[in-house]
Protein backbone atom coordinates (compact mmCIF):
# COMPACT_ATOMS: atom_id res chain seq x y z
CA UNK A 1 0.00 0.00 0.00
CA UNK A 2 1.20 3.65 -0.93
CA UNK A 3 1.75 5.62 1.91
CA UNK A 4 1.00 9.45 0.85
CA UNK A 5 2.77 11.98 3.07
CA UNK A 6 1.55 15.17 3.89
CA UNK A 7 1.77 18.40 1.83
CA UNK A 8 4.39 21.17 4.13
CA UNK A 9 5.40 24.04 3.64
CA UNK A 10 8.75 25.21 3.29
CA UNK A 11 10.80 28.43 3.20
CA UNK A 12 14.85 28.77 1.92
CA UNK A 13 14.97 32.26 2.33
CA UNK A 14 18.60 31.89 0.67
CA UNK A 15 16.96 31.26 -2.77
CA UNK A 16 14.66 33.85 -2.48
CA UNK A 17 16.18 36.46 -5.37
CA UNK A 18 13.87 39.51 -4.38
CA UNK A 19 10.93 39.13 -7.36
CA UNK A 20 7.82 40.01 -5.42
CA UNK A 21 6.04 37.41 -7.52
CA UNK A 22 4.80 36.14 -4.45
CA UNK A 23 3.72 39.24 -3.40
CA UNK A 24 2.14 39.91 -6.52
CA UNK A 25 0.10 36.71 -6.67
CA UNK A 26 -1.03 36.93 -2.79
CA UNK A 27 -2.81 39.76 -3.48
CA UNK A 28 -4.69 38.34 -6.63
CA UNK A 29 -5.98 35.71 -3.95
CA UNK A 30 -9.65 35.97 -4.49
CA UNK A 31 -10.28 36.40 -0.69
CA UNK A 32 -7.56 39.15 0.09
CA UNK A 33 -9.63 42.14 -1.54
CA UNK A 34 -6.24 43.39 -3.03
CA UNK A 35 -3.99 43.40 -0.49
CA UNK A 36 -1.00 41.05 -0.08
CA UNK A 37 -0.66 38.93 3.56
CA UNK A 38 2.80 38.17 2.71
CA UNK A 39 6.08 40.60 2.38
CA UNK A 40 9.35 41.00 2.10
CA UNK A 41 12.31 41.69 4.44
CA UNK A 42 15.77 43.04 3.50
CA UNK A 43 18.23 41.55 5.99
CA UNK A 44 20.35 43.76 5.51
CA UNK A 45 19.40 47.12 3.31
CA UNK A 46 22.61 48.68 3.68
CA UNK A 47 24.96 46.29 2.67
CA UNK A 48 23.40 43.16 0.87
CA UNK A 49 20.32 42.83 -1.47
CA UNK A 50 19.00 39.89 -0.13
CA UNK A 51 15.21 39.33 1.06
CA UNK A 52 13.51 37.14 2.79
CA UNK A 53 9.95 36.31 1.96
CA UNK A 54 7.71 35.95 5.35
CA UNK A 55 4.83 33.75 5.20
CA UNK A 56 2.65 32.95 8.20
CA UNK A 57 4.48 30.17 10.26
CA UNK A 58 1.77 28.68 11.24
CA UNK A 59 3.10 28.43 15.28
CA UNK A 60 1.65 25.63 17.59
CA UNK A 61 0.72 27.39 20.24
CA UNK A 62 0.18 30.67 17.83
CA UNK A 63 1.11 34.00 20.63
CA UNK A 64 -1.20 35.66 18.24
CA UNK A 65 -3.86 34.07 19.25
CA UNK A 66 -3.03 33.72 23.00
CA UNK A 67 -2.74 37.55 23.14
CA UNK A 68 -6.34 38.05 21.29
CA UNK A 69 -8.74 39.36 23.80
CA UNK A 70 -11.52 38.81 21.11
CA UNK A 71 -10.16 35.07 20.53
CA UNK A 72 -10.52 36.11 16.97
CA UNK A 73 -7.86 34.16 15.58
CA UNK A 74 -8.66 30.00 15.33
CA UNK A 75 -6.26 27.23 14.88
CA UNK A 76 -7.49 24.37 12.50
CA UNK A 77 -7.41 20.95 13.51
CA UNK A 78 -4.75 20.55 10.78
CA UNK A 79 -2.66 23.52 12.05
CA UNK A 80 -3.28 26.37 9.81
CA UNK A 81 -3.97 29.47 12.04
CA UNK A 82 -6.54 31.59 10.74
CA UNK A 83 -6.78 35.43 9.59
CA UNK A 84 -8.65 36.89 12.54
CA UNK A 85 -12.43 36.71 11.83
CA UNK A 86 -14.36 39.65 10.80
CA UNK A 87 -17.44 39.68 13.45
CA UNK A 88 -14.89 39.22 16.30
CA UNK A 89 -11.92 41.20 15.78
CA UNK A 90 -12.07 44.38 16.97
CA UNK A 91 -8.35 45.79 15.34
CA UNK A 92 -6.58 46.26 18.65
CA UNK A 93 -3.68 45.26 17.49
CA UNK A 94 -2.13 43.35 20.06
CA UNK A 95 -1.67 40.47 17.53
CA UNK A 96 0.85 42.72 15.69
CA UNK A 97 2.86 43.34 18.26
CA UNK A 98 2.66 39.86 19.94
CA UNK A 99 3.68 37.53 16.99
CA UNK A 100 7.37 37.04 17.09
CA UNK A 101 7.95 37.16 13.20
CA UNK A 102 6.06 40.46 11.87
CA UNK A 103 3.45 39.10 10.28
CA UNK A 104 0.24 39.88 10.80
CA UNK A 105 -0.93 43.52 9.54
CA UNK A 106 -4.14 46.14 11.45
CA UNK A 107 -6.27 47.42 8.38
CA UNK A 108 -7.28 50.60 10.46
CA UNK A 109 -9.65 51.71 7.24
CA UNK A 110 -11.36 47.97 7.84
CA UNK A 111 -11.15 47.35 11.49
CA UNK A 112 -9.82 44.32 11.11
CA UNK A 113 -6.04 42.74 11.19
CA UNK A 114 -5.37 40.20 7.97
CA UNK A 115 -2.27 37.88 7.90
CA UNK A 116 -1.83 35.01 5.83
CA UNK A 117 -3.63 31.54 6.21
CA UNK A 118 -1.55 30.03 3.93
CA UNK A 119 -4.05 29.88 1.20
CA UNK A 120 -6.34 27.98 3.18
CA UNK A 121 -9.30 27.81 0.64
CA UNK A 122 -6.31 26.10 -1.55
CA UNK A 123 -4.32 24.09 0.67
CA UNK A 124 -7.38 22.22 2.44
CA UNK A 125 -7.95 20.88 -1.04
CA UNK A 126 -4.15 19.61 -1.64
CA UNK A 127 -3.46 23.20 -4.43
CA UNK A 128 -0.56 24.68 -3.45
CA UNK A 129 -0.93 27.94 -2.18
CA UNK A 130 -0.76 31.01 -4.22
CA UNK A 131 3.02 32.48 -3.41
CA UNK A 132 4.39 29.04 -4.05
CA UNK A 133 2.67 28.60 -7.41
CA UNK A 134 4.68 31.43 -8.92
CA UNK A 135 8.11 31.88 -7.09
CA UNK A 136 10.37 31.08 -9.95
CA UNK A 137 13.79 30.28 -7.23
CA UNK A 138 11.34 27.57 -5.36
CA UNK A 139 12.21 29.43 -1.94
CA UNK A 140 8.62 28.95 -1.43
CA UNK A 141 7.82 24.90 -1.61
CA UNK A 142 4.60 24.03 -1.04
CA UNK A 143 5.23 19.44 -1.19
CA UNK A 144 6.42 16.78 0.37
CA UNK A 145 9.27 16.17 2.76
CA UNK A 146 10.75 13.69 0.37
CA UNK A 147 10.33 15.81 -2.63
CA UNK A 148 12.48 18.92 -0.59
CA UNK A 149 15.07 16.23 0.67
CA UNK A 150 15.04 15.39 -2.83
CA UNK A 151 15.49 18.67 -4.70
CA UNK A 152 17.44 20.36 -1.50
CA UNK A 153 20.49 17.58 -0.72
CA UNK A 154 23.09 20.57 0.84
CA UNK A 155 19.69 21.87 3.35
CA UNK A 156 17.31 20.29 5.97
CA UNK A 157 13.92 21.62 7.68
CA UNK A 158 13.84 23.19 10.58
CA UNK A 159 10.64 24.32 12.29
CA UNK A 160 11.70 25.09 15.98
CA UNK A 161 13.26 28.75 16.76
CA UNK A 162 13.99 30.27 19.71
CA UNK A 163 13.12 34.01 20.60
CA UNK A 164 14.98 34.24 23.93
CA UNK A 165 13.80 32.21 26.13
CA UNK A 166 11.11 31.10 24.49
CA UNK A 167 11.50 27.97 21.67
CA UNK A 168 8.50 28.20 19.36
CA UNK A 169 7.33 25.17 16.92
CA UNK A 170 5.71 26.27 13.42
CA UNK A 171 3.89 24.09 10.70
CA UNK A 172 5.58 25.87 8.10
CA UNK A 173 9.96 24.86 8.11
CA UNK A 174 12.59 27.22 6.71
CA UNK A 175 15.63 25.19 4.84
CA UNK A 176 18.81 25.88 6.57
CA UNK A 177 21.93 24.56 5.84
CA UNK A 178 22.56 21.10 6.65
CA UNK A 179 25.80 20.81 9.66
CA UNK A 180 29.11 19.64 8.50
CA UNK A 181 30.24 16.42 10.08
CA UNK A 182 31.42 17.52 13.56
CA UNK A 183 34.58 17.56 14.08
CA UNK A 184 36.74 15.11 16.14
CA UNK A 185 36.78 16.34 19.86
CA UNK A 186 39.80 17.89 20.75
CA UNK A 187 40.72 17.52 24.62
CA UNK A 188 42.73 20.88 25.19
CA UNK A 189 44.22 19.84 28.40
CA UNK A 190 44.63 16.48 27.69
CA UNK A 191 48.52 17.10 28.26
CA UNK A 192 48.26 18.33 31.67
CA UNK A 193 47.99 14.39 32.49
CA UNK A 194 51.17 13.82 30.53
CA UNK A 195 54.03 12.41 32.35
CA UNK A 196 57.79 12.77 31.03
CA UNK A 197 59.18 9.77 29.98
CA UNK A 198 62.74 8.62 31.89
CA UNK A 199 65.45 10.07 30.20
CA UNK A 200 69.14 10.51 30.08
CA UNK A 201 70.75 13.88 30.46
CA UNK A 202 74.66 13.95 29.47
CA UNK A 203 76.75 17.54 30.53
CA UNK A 204 79.96 18.23 30.68
CA UNK A 205 81.01 18.78 34.62
CA UNK A 206 84.22 20.00 35.35
CA UNK A 207 85.15 18.53 38.69
CA UNK A 208 88.39 19.31 41.33
CA UNK A 209 88.91 15.28 41.49
CA UNK A 210 92.74 14.75 41.15
CA UNK A 211 93.61 13.99 39.10
CA UNK A 212 91.87 16.47 37.15
CA UNK A 213 89.64 15.27 34.95
CA UNK A 214 89.05 15.62 31.17
CA UNK A 215 86.45 19.14 30.89
CA UNK A 216 85.12 17.61 27.92
CA UNK A 217 84.53 14.05 29.10
CA UNK A 218 80.86 13.15 29.35
CA UNK A 219 79.49 12.20 32.80
CA UNK A 220 76.20 10.47 33.46
CA UNK A 221 74.13 12.57 35.82
S1 LIG B 1 3.76 33.44 12.88
FE1 LIG B 1 2.75 35.12 14.01
S2 LIG B 1 0.76 35.36 12.99
FE2 LIG B 1 1.55 33.35 12.38
S3 LIG B 1 0.70 31.91 13.89
FE3 LIG B 1 2.72 32.52 14.66
S4 LIG B 1 2.26 34.22 16.04
FE4 LIG B 1 0.43 33.98 14.74
S1 LIG C 1 8.46 34.87 -5.59
FE1 LIG C 1 10.09 33.70 -4.62
S2 LIG C 1 11.97 34.67 -5.31
FE2 LIG C 1 10.31 36.11 -5.77
S3 LIG C 1 10.28 37.45 -3.98
FE3 LIG C 1 8.81 35.82 -3.57
S4 LIG C 1 10.00 34.27 -2.47
FE4 LIG C 1 11.47 35.66 -3.38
Amino acid sequence: MTVHQPLEFFVDPSRCIGCQSCVQACSECDTHRGESMIHLEFIDRGHSVQTVPMVCMHCEQPTCAEVCPADAIKRTADGVVQSARKPRCIACGNCVMACPFGVPELYIDRAIMMKCDMCYDRTSVGKRPMCATVCPSQALFFGTREQIEAIRPQSMPTNRFRFGEQVITTRVSVMVPRAPAPAPLLDVTAAMDERPANRTVRLNVIGAIDPLPDPFAEVEV
